[in-house]
């Protein structure tokens, strides 16, 4: 595919990517005259189906246009008013959604501990699940685990079971914000099911966006009876598209040609070759393991600016040095090896 130039993939973010083939043929393909609203169309079934599928159980599945809406409005759903939800300090909750789960919960408010790498810890959920002071404080009723994380690593099935255990022993709910759901099965080699209902998860915001849809998450309830009313509070909440079939045609696209693991794959190999290009160039530091799409490295303060002036883009995130890399489906081999030349050269390394 020729693209314009200016035009090439950067690292800035996975949703800086356009519509991969496969969501877009599906795109058009629905396209297709009239057809029921609100979800009463062919491809709404459809790609619900297909992603009972692809979890290996019957689920409910509901279509909406942004993860911030799937994680709010599933988290809503999940806990009181009056609870409070457990998640990391990093989480997309708690420092991207301007208050959103507070708001359409209608008061939990997100309580958090900064545990290493982006991952929260049996011993900090329980830390964090006491109510030291009875009415006066919220009372935990979910935990939220973001998998792969905010700073590009993965839970182990195993990890998210225990995890499980201790927040259902406590009375409280599973949520995952999957917003790179699908990074994390291609790194861990697992079946969806296993960091899905097999491993306790209630609820899960499955992501799309930055994996190559144009648009639109999931909110897949495993525990089918939290899913009660929520078709009212997804209206409620402004996200029932009317044109659904749009929003779900693309799934299909990426379901059934196994596009949604081949392009997860592809994007984590990318970063994974990258933090291997440019592993041991001297000032530069991994913040966190490579195990999904993004690489997190401290990096002299130079040679932020000095990238900068060669065009790359991309996110200072973690303190003033360090930098995130998000490769998206899209990524190339080329544009990876250019980038670490330039990271080399700038450090003086052998470029
Ligand atoms: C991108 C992202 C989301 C979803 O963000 P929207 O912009 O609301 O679609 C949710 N969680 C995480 C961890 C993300 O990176």
């Amino acid at each position: 595919m020729k693209r314009p130039e200016g035009l090439q993939p950067q690292f800035a973010s996975d949703n800086w990517s356009g519509v991969c083939p496969e969501a877009w043929v599906a795109l058009a393909e629905s396209n297709a005259g009239h057809a029921p609203a609100y979800g009463g169309d062919d491809w709404t079934v459809a790609a619900a189906a297909a992603i009972c599928e692809l979890f290996e159980t019957q689920c409910d599945v509901f279509f909406v246009y942004t993860g911030t809406a799937a994680n709010s409005l599933g988290l809503a759903q999940m806990v009181r008013q009056t609870d409070a939800i457990i998640a990391h300090a990093s989480a997309h909750i708690n420092v991207d959604e301007c208050g959103a789960p507070h708001f359409f919960s209608g008061g939990a408010r997100v309580v958090t501990a900064d545990t290493p790498h982006g991952k929260l810890t049996v011993e900090a959920i329980q830390a964090l699940a006491v109510t030291p002071h009875d009415v006066h404080s919220a009372r935990p009723g979910a935990v939220s685990l973001t998998q792969a994380t905010e700073l590009g690593t993965v839970y182990s099935p195993l990890e998210m079971w225990e995890i499980a255990q201790v927040a259902h022993k406590r009375g409280m709910k599973l949520h995952v914000d999957g917003a790179r759901f699908a990074n994390a099965v291609a790194s861990l080699g697992v079946a969806p099911a296993d960091i899905a209902w097999r491993a306790g998860v209630d609820v899960l915001s499955l992501g799309g966006t930055k994996n190559g849809l144009p648009f639109g998450e999931a909110i897949v309830f495993f525990d089918r009876a939290l899913a009660e009313e929520f078709g009212r509070r997804r209206m409620q909440g402004g996200q029932l598209a009317s044109k659904m079939r749009y929003l779900a045609a693309p799934w299909l696209g990426v379901l059934r040609s196994g596009a949604w693991l081949r392009h997860a794959t592809h994007a984590n190999a990318m970063a994974r070759r990258l933090a291997d290009a440019i592993a041991g160039v001297p000032g530069t530091r991994l913040l966190a393991p490579v195990e999904a799409n993004g690489v997190f490295v401290d990096v002299p303060l130079p040679m932020i600016a000095a990238l900068r002036e060669r065009g790359w883009q991309f996110y200072e995130f973690v303190g003033a040095t360090g930098i995130r890399l998000m490769c998206s489906w899209d990524m190339t081999p080329e544009i990876v090896d250019r980038f670490a030349a330039d990271v080399r050269e700038l450090a003086g390394a052998n470029a």
